[in-house]
């Protein structure tokens, strides 16, 4: 792990592949019901800064990310064969796949660190799954535009001392069944943050906030309980909270508790911890703060593909953790209760939204075992 997060300079060959710059036809008609293809209109730049922050991200496009989609464009250019992707929106398909794959790879593998090859993997999902949501998925809900559910998301003001950090995995960005992107839409992006993991970008942001915040004022949600983690009780009657004797009284920048929601599958999830730990040793030469929820399990598990951490999806484990901090007497009068219920509320919103689609497209709507992939 690198010491500081400005070590994360990209660094990889850009130069196109003059092996794959053959002119052939590809078989690019769709293979299932949900596929698309890409508009091939020319673009410039390969994504705006409005298209980018309507996805949810508050930062500049990333400058990696931005690359990746260039590199992709000309590659179609030089094969004559568009772009086209299927399934869940960020998979590339048919023949430019194969020989997008090949390069990718090569790629890849010619990067020398393992923070090079986590930062390439984290954009080059993203640039697909930006690629593949083009024109295909509401840029609010994420959900194709046939099933939007935005009408029926009711926004709602989270209390001004909490703030959330969304750290999530790339393979979860743009996926219709992520429930993190219900905290942008309920609570907006002045009270939630997006950080993708992987992203320097967004990794850099967040830590200089944290640092500016203080490690008394930041502590992740830890699925389970154990020796570094503590209970929400147990943590906001302690030190945690030894300034926030006014809860009602607190200004922006002033004692603001940052929450991280790790927004990653099971396997996912852990990596993404062990980064968080990494850093917080680096900032501050000790451990993340953690707390642990006593509540919960939730519905969406059953559509998730892979179980969440502690089986709880990061929505409900949101609404969660506001319930039990409204049980804490010092924030008892910021209305958190119903700020989790808002959450609650969307959450069903998106059950009822996916359930409904998959219905419609003659599907199960119990899990499905889904291959695991190392890209898109
Ligand atoms: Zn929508």
């Amino acid at each position: 792990m690198a010491s500081t997060l400005r070590a994360f300079a990209p660094s990889f060959n850009r130069s196109p592949s003059r092996a794959f710059s053959i002119k052939t036809q590809m078989d690019s008609f769709a293979r299932n019901s949900d596929a698309h293809s890409s508009t091939s209109k020319p673009r410039e730049p390969p994504i705006t800064l409005q298209e980018w922050q309507g996805w949810g991200s508050t930062s500049p496009v990333p400058t990696m990310v931005t690359e990746i989609i260039e590199e992709l464009k000309v590659l179609e250019k030089n094969i004559d064969a568009q772009m086209s992707f299927g399934g869940t929106g960020g998979k590339l398909q048919g023949y430019f796949k194969t020989l997008e794959d090949k390069k990718h790879r090569a790629t890849y593998q010619a990067l020398g660190s393992s923070e090079q090859k986590l930062q390439f993997f984290s954009a080059r999902q993203i640039a697909c799954r930006l690629l593949g949501s083009q024109d295909y998925l509401c840029q609010k809900c994420w959900l194709p535009f046939e099933d939007c559910m935005c009408s029926r998301v009711k926004h709602c003001s989270l209390w001004h001392g909490a703030r959330f950090w969304l750290y999530m995995h790339p393979k979860d960005f743009l996926r219709q069944n992520n429930t993190g992107k219900l905290l942008l839409q309920v609570f907006g992006v002045e009270a939630t943050t997006l950080c993708l993991y992987g992203i320097s970008e967004h990794e850099e942001i967040m830590w200089n906030a944290f640092k500016s915040a203080g490690k008394s004022k930041v502590c992740c949600l830890y699925p389970n309980k154990n020796a570094t983690s503590k209970g929400v009780q147990e943590a906001f009657t302690s030190e945690l909270s030894t300034k926030l004797e006014n809860p009602q009284q607190m200004t922006d920048g002033d004692g603001i508790l940052n929450f991280i929601l790790i927004d990653g599958t099971w396997s996912n999830s852990a990596a993404m911890f062990n980064r968080l730990k990494e850093q917080a040793i680096s900032v501050w030469g000790e451990d993340i703060p953690c707390i642990s929820l006593a509540t919960g399990s939730s519905a969406m598990h059953k559509l998730r593909p892979q179980p969440s951490w502690d089986r709880t999806c990061t929505a409900a484990a949101a609404a969660s953790l506001l319930f039990e901090l409204q049980l804490v007497p010092k924030f008892s009068s910021v209305g958190l209760e119903k700020q989790g219920e808002a959450l609650e509320d969307a959450l069903e919103v998106l059950l009822e939204a996916l359930t409904a689609r998959r219905i419609r497209m003659g599907r199960s709507i119990t899990r499905k075992v889904r291959h695991a992939s190392s890209f898109c």
